[in-house]
């Protein structure tokens, strides 16, 4: 009792110990004297809820792994603005009882542990019995629930962590929770939210990444009325087609491994669908999704020399580990996790892949024995073959009976060789001669097939090639946005790219700046898109890796340091689509670069804001 007398935020009197201790407050009036508060807990649940649901789509995992731990079999999500307005989660598990579901939204409340000691053999999603609460103190939840035994179920209406009403209802066994205006208290939360487009993919995401694994139980999502996903309980080779499209089928492998620490099952990409982004690489522990750099890497490094430079392998793998082995010290809602026997698991990760692998490398030692003849070298990177020219003698006349033979002569005065103009045309390095010298006609030098050296005026120039070319790309998008005349090319096998219904809708939301810089796109169905045209002169051959990442930077930050959302949009096409260092340039390449990289207003600083020349000056050469 004697603690409470000091800890109360009420208390009136004056403790001598205080007293002594805060000399500053000594003239205080006496009412001031104690400056600590214990927070109501509306207020404390609220500053949680930062922590545990930062945008529509934390909530949205919060409420499918509570429907997964209750043992449903059929889940259904339903959202509306994108989580903003509506978020529900209707589910066939055990339900709750009437005072179950009043206590559900407690802090600490959860029925997964009992004492510290369950912590070690957690089998389930959650366990800190802080997800409830928190939503509740930032939104208005509506709770239907219902035991299996019994006839009628409960309904409970809470706001801002205060119960507005429960009253018994009929209502279908397992439970409803519907969470309404979310962020309705926390205006600043609420403000910075993105957009609709961007938060549904986000909730789009968190939906794969539990619909995945736990391909056993049938999900739906809903979103604005409009039925996105609709997955039958099956197999995870099932699933992986339901959510990503029936030609991921035939795109895998499957790797299995059992030992003593580890039960490994899923499915690895074929190399040759390997992507430009690390989008499709799912690990999961014990039926949640992981992000284990390590892990990722023994996949990755299972495939050895199989993928192409900057291409990333898909998989979706599921790990089965001795709860006991995790480091439980985890928070639930972040995706790290710790393992006892972390070498271990590298080794057998690698190993399983690399088996599940080796049947199809084999394959392809086989089908690309060719003979050395037909070795001819890819043309570089933005390089346009000219038209072939035919060379004929316009003064020729077969009838003239003069016995000179100047039709032999093709041309008494040889002209210089005609060239297509490359100036000002993007991925503009096409080794071909260039009958006017440009300001970098100075000879240049590659170093570490990363940095262009060449003589300036001021010093010599070390040169980024790859943000150079940035810049060069960057300029040329954005201004082909100011221009009425889009400059594209068709092509002449149209591209097929497929998105998720999310990333399909805000992808149609950008077409309209995408057509502006020159390409020609247009919707097959709900998710695929055919690219029929590309700016002119652009060359990229994997279209869908291009977009894939457009799409990932348009929705994570790196695009807030541009002003609007066109410049952000050339910013990330450019960066794919530069040439990347370890690319060996020939001597007419560079000095295109160098002179391409001139002709920008600001040649010294890529769209990302890094620098692309460094100056080394005379003195310092000098030294
Ligand atoms: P935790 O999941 O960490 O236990 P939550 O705040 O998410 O904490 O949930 C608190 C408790 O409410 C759970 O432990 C569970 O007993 C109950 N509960 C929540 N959602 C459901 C549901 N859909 N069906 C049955 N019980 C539920
Ligand atoms: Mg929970």
């Amino acid at each position: 009792m004697a603690f409470t007398f000091h800890l109360s935020p009420f208390t009136f009197h004056l403790s001598p110990f205080t007293s002594h201790l805060s000399p500053f407050t000594f003239h205080l009036s006496p009412f001031t004297m104690d400056l600590i508060n214990i927070l109501p807990d509306s207020v404390a649940n609220q500053i949680a809820a930062g922590e545990v649901v930062d945008r529509p789509a934390s909530a949205v995992k919060e409420l499918l792994e509570n429907a997964m731990d209750a043992g449903a079999t059929q889940i259904d999500l339903i959202v509306k603005d994108a989580g903003r307005t509506l978020i529900q989660v209707v589910d066939n598990g055990c339900g709750m009882s009437d005072s179950d579901a009043r206590l559900c939204f407690e802090r600490h409340a959860t029925s997964k542990i009992h004492q510290a000691d369950d912590l070690f053999a957690i089998h389930t999603m959650g366990f800190r019995g802080e997800a409830l609460a928190s939503i509740a103190a930032i939104a208005q939840v509506e709770l239907r629930t219902r035991l299996h035994d019994n006839e009628l179920g409960t309904s409970i209406l809470i706001e801002g962590s205060h119960i507005v009403s429960q009253q018994p209802t009929a209502c279908p066994t397992g439970t409803s929770m519907a969470v309404k205006n979310l962020f309705f208290n926390v205006p600043a939360r609420r403000n910075f939210l993105k957009k609709d487009s961007v938060e549904l993919s986000h909730i789009e995401e968190v939906f794969r990444r539990i619909t995945l694994i736990h391909y056993d139980i049938a999900f739906t999502l809903n979103s604005n009325g409009r039925l996105l996903y609709d997955l039958k309980a099956g197999s995870l080779l099932q699933r992986i087609s339901q959510l990503f499209g029936n030609p991921y089928k035939e795109r895998f492998f499957a790797v299995e491994e059992e030992t003593d620490i580890v039960k490994i099952k899923g499915f690895v990409g074929k190399p040759e669908f390997s992507r430009k982004t690390r989008g499709e690489q799912y690990l999961f522990v014990n039926g949640r999704f992981i992000k284990h750099p390590a892990l990722s890497a023994a996949v990755e490094k299972a495939y050895a020399d199989l993928l192409p430079d900057h291409s990333y392998p898909s998989y979706f793998i599921g790990l089965q580990v001795d709860p006991a082995r995790i480091d439980v010290n985890i928070h639930p809602t972040k995706t790290e996790v710790k393992f006892v026997d972390d070498h271990a698991l590298f080794a057998i990760l690698r190993s399983a892949v690399k088996k599940a692998l080796g049947q199809f490398t084999l394959a392809t030692e086989l089908s690309f024995d060719t003979p050395p003849e037909f070795n001819i070298p890819p043309a570089p990177k933005g390089y346009n073959p000219p038209a072939p020219k035919i060379k004929y003698n316009p003064d020729y006349n077969p009838f003239r009976t003069t016995s000179s033979q100047t039709h032999l002569n093709l041309s008494p005065k040889p002209k210089p060789i005609e060239t297509i103009d490359t100036i000002n045309t993007i991925g503009a390095i096409a080794p071909i001669e260039t009958t006017t010298p440009k300001t970098a006609s100075s000879s240049c030098l590659q170093l570490q097939s990363r940095y262009i050296v060449t003589p300036l005026s001021s010093g010599l120039a070390v040169i980024d090639q790859q943000r150079a070319h940035e810049r060069i790309l960057f300029d040329k998008l954005s201004q082909s946005n100011n221009q009425a005349i889009k400059q594209s090319q068709t092509l002449l096998f149209p591209v097929n790219c497929q998105f998720s219904p999310a990333d399909a809708d805000l992808f149609s939301e950008l077409l309209p700046d995408l057509c502006s810089y020159g390409f020609s796109v247009e919707p097959l169905s709900q998710c695929t898109f055919v690219i029929t045209a590309t700016p002119a002169d652009l060359e990229e051959d994997d279209l869908q890796g291009c977009f894939d990442q457009m799409l990932a930077d348009y929705k994570g930050a790196t695009m807030q340091k541009f002003s609007n959302r066109s410049q952000s949009l050339c910013a990330s096409l450019a960066r794919q689509m530069a040439i990347r260092p370890g690319k060996v340039l020939s001597q007419e390449e560079m000095q295109q670069l160098v002179a391409d990289l001139f002709a920008c207003p600001m040649a010294d600083t890529a769209p990302s804001g890094k620098k692309i020349i460094t100056i080394v000056k005379p003195e310092e050469l000098l030294k």
